[in-house]
Order: C-alpha cells, then sequence, then structure tokens
C-alpha cells in the first residue's frame, strides 16, 4: 500500500483553520492507514477520500479541505506533493495538462479544432436558420443597398435594346413558374465593367451583365444561368453568406480580443472554398430540375460554364462560381 512507504508517515507542518473562526492552529499532517492524522494544536483524523486537495499552482499554498468546511493551508510544497504521491494521489487532468507544454499545445489544438467544427458545420446551419428568418423589407433594403453601391462603382446602363431585355424576361418568365419552390425575383440588366457576370441579390433582383449575355452561346444558356441564380435566390446563399461573415467576425472579437481575430478569420477563408462548392452545386441542382420541367436539355446548362471556362482565372464570375471540368461532367450525367 502506497501508505505504508516512509515519506506518507513523514509529518508535515501546516496551519490549520476551523472554517468558522479565524483562530490559527499550528498542527502536522500526517498518513496512516488511508487517513490523514492532525497534530500539534488541534487533533483530528478524516479518511484521505474525504478530502479535497486544491490544484498546484505555481505560488499560492496548497489548500486541503474537510468536509465539514475546515481546512489545512501547507506552506511546503515540494514535500507535500511528496506525500500525495505517496499516497497516491494524482493531480486532475487539467492541472497536469497546463503544467507540461506538450499539454498546452494539446489544448489549443483542440480549441482551433472546436471552433474549426463550429465554423463548418454549426454556423452553416444557424445561419440558414437565420437567413430564413430575415424579414424580406430587411432582404429588399440590403440587395437594394448592393445594387445602389455596385451601380455607383461598378455598373452602367446596358447597352441591350429594351425588346431584347423584355424578350428575355418573358423567356425566364414561362420556365419559372410561380410556386413555392419559384422566390419572387426581377431581371436586371447592366454594362459591367468586370465582364460577364450574374449574380442574385437578396432583394430577389438577378443581375445579368451585357457581357454575360454576349458570351453565351445561345438564348437557352442564358435561361440556364438565370435559373441557376433564381436557385441561390431560393437557397438564400447570398443572406447566408453575409451572415456567416458577420457572425465570425463578431463571435472573434468577442471571444479573443484584437489579437487573435486575424488568427480566428483565417479557418473561414480555407473553408469558404469548399462551401463555395456545396452552393454552387445547391444552385445547379436547382437549375438542372428546372431546365428538366420545361424540357430544355441540360447541355444548355453545362455550355454555360464551358464557355466560363474559356475565360481567364483572374475573371470574378469564376471566383465566384468556380467553372471546372468537374461541374460540366456532372451536369451531362444528370442528363442520363
Ligand atoms: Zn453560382
Amino acid at each position: 500500500m502506497p501508505s505504508d512507504s516512509p515519506a506518507a508517515n513523514a509529518a508535515l507542518a501546516a496551519r490549520y483553520f476551523d472554517g468558522q473562526t479565524s483562530r490559527l492552529y499550528h498542527v502536522t499532517l500526517g498518513v496512516r492507514d488511508g487517513m490523514a492524522v492532525l497534530a500539534g494544536d488541534i487533533e483530528r483524523s478524516c479518511p484521505l477520500g474525504e478530502l479535497h486537495v486544491s490544484e498546484r499552482s505555481s505560488h499560492a499554498a496548497r489548500k486541503v479541505s474537510f468536509p465539514d468546511g475546515a481546512y489545512l493551508e501547507i506552506a511546503d510544497q515540494a514535500a507535500f506533493s511528496e506525500l500525495l504521491h505517496a499516497t497516491g494521489h494524482r493531480d486532475g487532468w487539467v492541472v497536469r495538462l497546463q503544467q507540461s507544454w506538450r499539454g498546452a499545445v494539446l489544448a489549443t489544438v483542440a480549441t482551433v479544432l472546436a471552433l474549426w467544427l463550429s465554423y463548418q458545420y454549426l454556423l452553416p446551419v444557424v445561419a440558414k436558420g437565420v437567413a430564413y428568418a430575415v424579414p424580406q423589407s430587411v432582404e429588399r433594403q440590403l440587395g437594394q443597398g448592393v445594387l445602389d453601391f455596385l451601380d455607383q462603382h461598378v455598373f452602367a446602363a446596358s447597352q441591350l435594346d429594351g425588346a431584347r431585355q423584355q424578350a428575355l424576361r418573358a423567356q425566364f418568365a414561362r420556365l419559372a413558374t410561380p410556386g413555392d419552390s419559384t422566390p419572387a425575383h426581377r431581371i436586371v440588366f447592366r454594362k459591367s465593367r468586370i465582364g460577364p457576370n450574374a449574380f442574385a441579390l437578396p432583394s430577389g433582383d438577378i443581375v445579368l451583365t451585357d457581357e454575360m449575355v454576349a458570351l453565351m452561346p445561345d438564348d437557352l444558356a442564358i435561361m440556364g444561368v438565370l435559373a441557376h441564380e433564381l436557385g441561390h435566390l431560393q437557397q438564400r446563399h447570398l443572406t447566408r453568406r453575409l451572415i456567416q461573415t458577420s457572425a465570425v467576425g463578431a463571435g472573434a472579437a468577442l471571444l479573443f480580443g484584437d489579437v487573435s481575430t486575424v488568427v480566428a478569420t483565417l479557418p473561414p477563408l480555407l473553408l469558404d472554398l469548399k462551401y463555395s462548392r456545396d452552393v454552387e452545386r445547391e444552385a445547379d441542382d436547382y437549375a438542372i430540375a428546372m431546365l428538366r420541367r420545361n424540357g430544355i436539355p441540360l447541355e444548355h446548362l453545362a455550355q454555360v460554364f464551358v464557355a466560363l471556362g474559356k475565360l481567364d482565372e483572374g475573371t470574378p464570375y469564376l471566383s465566384s462560381h468556380p467553372a471546372s471540368a468537374e461541374r460540366v461532367a456532372r451536369i451531362r450525367a444528370a442528363q442520363r
């Protein structure tokens, strides 16, 4: 038995307090037969298992508490540690981890992993729930604000003639029959300084640039682009993204203050790449279903990404809607 070892029998000077008065008792602490035995100003014994030993810290005296609130203070930490060790006492794992460098690294890795997992799995779920709860009036303001900004900085009035715009709107209106899966929307034409682009704003505005219209091989491919954007709208992708981005910013600031904010925003940036691909797939699936419903061959949608794939990689549309051979193959496979 550990308590039979010589160290366990050695008595240790300690200060005893009864927990009710401030009176100090000078005692010695010894261990016999699984019992802590006090002698000196006061005599007392107590089974070791009923005592609570405070965690080790580098400065404070170790504290041993009795069930009735009385306690001991032991200044000689080294001797006490030896005594504890001899009696088989083990520090809580938290203390041991805090005291080892390897433990500190482990704890940091665990924290980063927890954050990463929350970002990847929890936040998208929360953001999705919140996005569907955002009132339409707020989404409309949000979308209008973005469009106003773009009109001031990036867009000019469309040079497509009015009749052409109307024809495309009418063609898409015939495909997007009103129903649960068809969100309210409006097609907005703009001339762009940033080349071929199309995106759906939370307001329901689907922006199509003249350059995008010109790039498409035929009007059914343009329908494919619009269907894809309607899919983003139906899934509220942009609103979700905005919520996620601001939630991470706020959460990081709350948790870490200034210094680590940069570190905390790195995983989101990395993960966004994967997230975007999932989101794109959802929008593609929506477009595939819509074209199918209308008997339009999916090859027209595939041609959208074939055309985009021929653009330079710096093109903004490519980074937000990456065109890949894998994606084209996936759309073509859906045709069979
Ligand atoms: Zn997209």
